[in-house]
């Protein structure tokens, strides 16, 4: 059953430097409309000219639901939309305590060593560094 699963394999998901990973996807040549996961068609004018594009890795969350009953994973998880910054809305697993959750976080996209992705609140470089 893949309409229930948000997560796209990790070959969605490219390392950028060091430091960080930011999705890919697809984007438009004719309408210009960004696509996550990536998509042969586009889905607002019907043109086959799409092209993977680096999504980015960070946004705010734009709407999120807590999921407390499944038969498919281990319960409870959020997924939430993000709005990543250069326009594309993604469908993730949000890893934001409950107390958190609220529209408009700022987001980025992690990983953990399992090698899942999900978006968690996103570190201030500057807190960043009082903390290490
Ligand atoms: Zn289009």
């Amino acid at each position: 059953m893949t309409l229930l699963e948000p997560l796209p394999d990790l070959e969605e998901i490219r390392a950028l430097n060091p430091d960080g990973t930011e999705l890919l996807g697809s984007r438009c040549d004719s309408c210009g409309s960004g696509f996550f996961p990536r998509r042969q068609l586009c889905f607002e004018c019907g043109a086959d000219a799409l092209r993977d594009v680096e999504l980015g890795h960070r946004g705010v969350l734009y709407s999120y639901s807590r999921v407390e009953l499944s038969s498919a994973r281990p319960t409870p998880y959020t997924l939430g939309y993000v709005d990543l910054d250069n326009g594309v809305r993604v469908l993730a697993d949000i890893s934001v305590p409950e107390d958190l959750l609220v529209p408009d976080l700022p987001v980025a996209l992690t990983t953990d060593p399992a090698g899942k992705w999900s978006f968690a609140p996103a570190v201030n470089p500057a807190e960043e560094t009082d903390e290490n």
